[in-house]
């Protein structure tokens, strides 16, 4: 069966209360694999959704942390640990505009917190893991998976006053190469999801017109559904699946830009 290796894989969803990471969650859940899963609090109704779980035999735990901040990437990562025994797959997908500001308004607080969100999350969690990814796949002889969470703006530089969010995902787009570099020899792969637009929390400011209007630009003419980056993360994360694909970057867009 295809992505049967995920059966029992521990897997770390950053940014995953809801939108792609919720999704994400649910297909690894589905798959058998054990999932944590984060965002700065616990949603509402975090108890109904660990109930769910526990009925379907899924082993899923929720961790507080906000990844903007270090330290907070660290903890994540050490309850993780302690709660799962080590991590088989990191997929950090924690990221957001955080706010528009175009250049002539841009300050300092704004540029940390953009690239302290999107980049320094990513790096940060990923830096605290890699011991255990390191591990999990010495003691499987199966590759361990990172997967970043990129976006059509890491290559068309961002909407109105989304430069910095457009450049931080292209950070990120980048910086996967040189880990593919300097840690493959450690048995991790590194892999990049770049989502077009998404009908999630990210595009609340936009009304309906908005919408429509983005969409006739779209060749699939209509916004991405969480779902539809599901697959994809069950894919860079198998090693069955995907052992000789590392330092990719896939565009699930609908067509709306090809690099
Ligand atoms: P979303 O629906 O807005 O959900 C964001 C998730 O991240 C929530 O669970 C939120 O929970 C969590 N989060 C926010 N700030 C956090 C922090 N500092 N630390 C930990 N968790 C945090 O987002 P999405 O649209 O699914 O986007 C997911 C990823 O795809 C992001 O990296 C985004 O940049 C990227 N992306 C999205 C689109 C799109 O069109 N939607 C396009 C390209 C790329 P809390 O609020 O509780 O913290």
């Amino acid at each position: 069966m295809l992505f049967e290796d995920l059966k029992g894989k521990r897997v770390l969803v950053t940014g995953s209360t809801e939108g792609i990471g919720w999704a994400a969650v649910q297909a690894f859940a589905a798959q058998g694999a054990k999932v944590g899963f984060n965002g700065r609090s616990a949603p509402r109704d975090l108890a109904q959704r660990l109930q769910a779980f526990e009925q379907a035999g899924v082993d899923a735990e929720f961790f507080a942390a906000d990844l903007s901040r270090t330290p907070d990437c660290e903890h994540l990562v050490q309850d993780f640990v302690a709660r799962f025994g080590g991590i088989d797959v990191l997929i950090n997908n924690a990221g957001g505009l955080v706010g528009r500001k175009p250049l002539a308004d841009i300050d300092d607080a704004f540029f940390d917190a953009v690239h302290d969100l999107n980049a320094r999350s990513a790096l940060m969690t990923t830096r605290f893991a890699l011991p255990h990814l390191k591990a999990a796949a010495q003691a499987s002889g199966q590759t361990s998976a990172v997967i970043l969470v990129g976006s059509v703006a890491g290559y068309v530089g961002g909407g109105p006053g989304a430069g910095l969010y457009g450049a931080a995902k292209a950070w990120l787009h980048n910086i996967q190469k040189n880990w593919v570099n300097f840690h493959t020899v450690d048995g991790i792969r590194f892999n990049t999801l770049s989502p077009g637009t998404f009908d999630t929390a990210f595009h609340a400011d936009k009304d309906d017109e908005a919408k429509a209007r983005i969409s006739a630009g779209i060749p699939m003419k209509r916004f991405g559904q969480p779902q539809d980056a599901a697959a994809a993360f069950l894919f860079f994360a198998s090693h069955q699946a995907s052992a000789y694909v590392t330092g990719q970057v896939l565009d699930i867009n609908g067509g709306q830009f090809m690099p």
